[in-house]
């Protein structure tokens, strides 16, 4: 006769009360395979988790019964439990069942066994299905469906249990730039499948302990332990290496992505924070051109110093609080002032001045950009009326940013101010970064044609850390390029920026374009540029940019100082 399988740990000194259980589990239908023991050590040596059941009796010498079902639970065990007893007081059989004893026979009654096993055995198969669904369900609410990878609450837990740990940490937001097109191309069938993959990709390149997880549609993050800004993009760019295409139902798919980094302590110290962080660098990052960005204050507009920014910024513009400062520019050869560059400054009434590379980018987002740079077309050419009326003619070059130009109603509000303030629009000059230029080249151009014959002049900032090239600038109705500071600086301590300067003035001049060299700190500066044929120069040197009412004063010293320069 085989019944059913048991295997059993039995806790009882006397043998024949031993047999007397044995008996009775047969009776019952049981085909225990079953060890007895006398003592805790005893105990201990044969307490293995793929037990079936354990019974006791409750009056041991040595050992008893409550002792063993606390080194069972503390042992991390649930194995059903019966205790086998002579006469045992209520308050000892409760203590038991409260200790976690799922039930007690009296040794005089022992045909109930049978039936208390049963029970206990059919408890504790419903207790652990309980926990598997638990577990389940635990495991649901922390994965995603689809690839089953944590998901971005478990992420979040998983940042939050580092910073706890005070361990530097790095928190990487990758999102695949051309997923919704291969979704929409090959179906969703696809699309899923290579996210399935995306991870085990993903693997290849960061340490196991490392979490990858899915954050939601085309998102991933990765968190990275023990790693400082420069390390986390390294595994960024290594990530963003993946060549091979991925093959999907035999379509071969060329998947890139981009990365956002935000990194523990620098950038912030709650997984809110480094999140929302790694999501602002990553709206960089998908910019043209890069693809892993590490969070840069200036590049946030959730950051609360400038989310209060952008509060008091509205009303600056509308206060006219944001004023304009001129730095003039100078003919290397005759000393003579050939322009003035009109400087935005903002001075805030609680945080003193504000420069414009804080809240230019802000005004940009926010919209108020064609408001603002309205205001400062019109408060220089305001000033250029002035000037004129004490005898100075001098133009002014105001900066034009990329967003005014992609306004197809720029021309007709800058052709309104000019002639509601009398200036002739020649005495203006627009100063447009060669990146504007690049990012929409039709139709910025189409807004450049328009003001070029309204009468405005332009110039190109910033020239050489963008791409164009002089021969695309000629077809532009450019007369002036600004060779940016930085390789003026450097002219001459560095070769390489003395290269570019040299090569861009001799082309310039083969284009019959002006060179205007910014950044002009020093004698000796001015003195090469002088050398080089540029023909303009402009810096510290000469001047800082100055409110308007110190302009003329600074022409009287000028005029003395250039004659002196001259004279050198
Ligand atoms: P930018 O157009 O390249 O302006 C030149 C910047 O170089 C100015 O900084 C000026 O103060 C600074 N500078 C002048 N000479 C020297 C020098 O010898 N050495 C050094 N190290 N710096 C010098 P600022 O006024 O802080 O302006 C920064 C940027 O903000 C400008 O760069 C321009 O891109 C933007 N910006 C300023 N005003 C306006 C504006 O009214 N509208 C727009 N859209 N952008 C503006
Ligand atoms: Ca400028
Ligand atoms: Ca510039």
């Amino acid at each position: 006769m085989s019944g059913r399988p048991l295997r059993l740990l039995i806790l009882e000194d006397r043998p024949e009360d031993a047999d007397l259980a044995l008996r009775q589990l047969r009776r019952a239908g049981f085909d225990p395979t079953w060890r007895r023991v006398e003592d805790e050590e005893g105990f201990r040596a044969n307490l293995d988790p793929e037990l079936d059941l354990i019974i006791a009796d409750y009056h041991q010498p040595q050992f008893d019964a409550l002792r063993a079902l606390k080194l069972m639970q503390e042992a991390g065990l649930d194995i059903p439990f019966v205790l086998v007893s002579g006469a045992v007081g209520e308050d000892m059989a409760v203590a038991a069942v409260r200790l976690g004893a799922v039930d007690y026979v009296l040794k005089d009654r022992l045909g109930r066994l049978g039936t208390a096993v049963e029970n206990a055995l059919e408890q504790a198969k419903l207790r652990r299905r309980q926990q598997e669904g638990q577990k389940a369900l635990e495991h649901q609410a922390l994965h995603d469906g689809l690839t089953d990878l944590p998901n971005r609450l478990m992420f979040r837990q998983q940042i939050e249990k580092g910073l706890a740990e005070r361990a530097s940490l790095a928190v990487l937001v990758l999102d695949l730039d051309n997923f919704r097109e291969i979704n929409d191309t090959f179906g969703h069938k696809i699309g899923d499948g290579l996210l399935g993959q995306i991870a085990p990709r993903l693997r290849e390149h960061v340490d196991s302990r490392d979490l990858i997880a899915r954050l939601g549609g085309d998102e991933f993050g990765i968190l990275l332990r023990d790693t400082d800004a420069a390390h986390a993009m390294g595994v960024a760019e290594s990530l963003l290496r993946v060549e091979r295409p991925f093959l999907i139902e035999g379509h071969p798919l060329e998947v890139t992505a981009s990365i956002g980094i935000a990194v523990f302590p620098q950038h912030g110290s709650t997984a809110e924070t480094l999140l929302q962080r790694a999501d602002v660098a990553l709206y960089v990052a998908k910019r043209p051109g890069n693809s892993a960005a590490v969070y840069r204050h200036e590049d946030d507009p959730y950051d609360p110093s400038r989310v209060a920014l952008q509060a008091d910024l509205r009303q600056a513009i509308a206060r006219r609080e944001i004023i304009l400062y001129y730095q003039p520019q100078v003919a290397i050869a005759t000393g003579e002032v050939t322009g003035f560059e009109a400087l935005a400054r903002w001075r805030h009434t609680q945080r003193g001045w504000i420069p414009p590379v804080e809240f230019i980018p802000v005004a940009e987002r926010m919209g108020l950009i064609k408001p603002l740079t309205a205001c400062l077309v019109e408060l220089a050419a305001r000033q250029v009326v002035a000037w004129q009326r004490s005898g100075i003619s001098i133009p002014v070059a105001v900066n034009v940013s990329m967003r005014n130009l992609l306004d197809p109603r720029f021309p007709a509000t800058l052709k309104e101010i000019v002639a509601t303030s009398g200036t002739p629009a020649r005495q203006i000059k627009l100063e447009i970064t060669e990146s504007a230029l690049m990012t929409e080249p039709a139709r910025v151009l189409e807004t450049m044609n328009e003001l070029r014959a309204i009468g405005f002049g332009f110039s190109i900032d910033d020239f050489g850390t963008g791409y164009s090239s002089l021969a695309y600038l000629q077809r532009l109705p450019v007369e002036e390029i600004k060779i940016d500071r930085s390789f003026v600086g450097e002219l001459s301590n560095n070769a390489g920026s003395g290269a570019i300067v040299r090569a861009t003035i001799e082309l310039a001049g083969g284009l019959g374009l002006d060179v205007v060299a910014e950044g002009v700190e020093d004698e000796s500066t001015w003195q090469s540029l002088g050398r080089l044929g540029c023909s303009t120069a402009q810096g510290y040197f000469l001047s800082r940019p100055m409110p308007p009412s110190e302009v003329e004063g600074w022409l009287a010293e000028w005029s003395k100082r250039s004659d002196r320069l001259q004279a050198a």
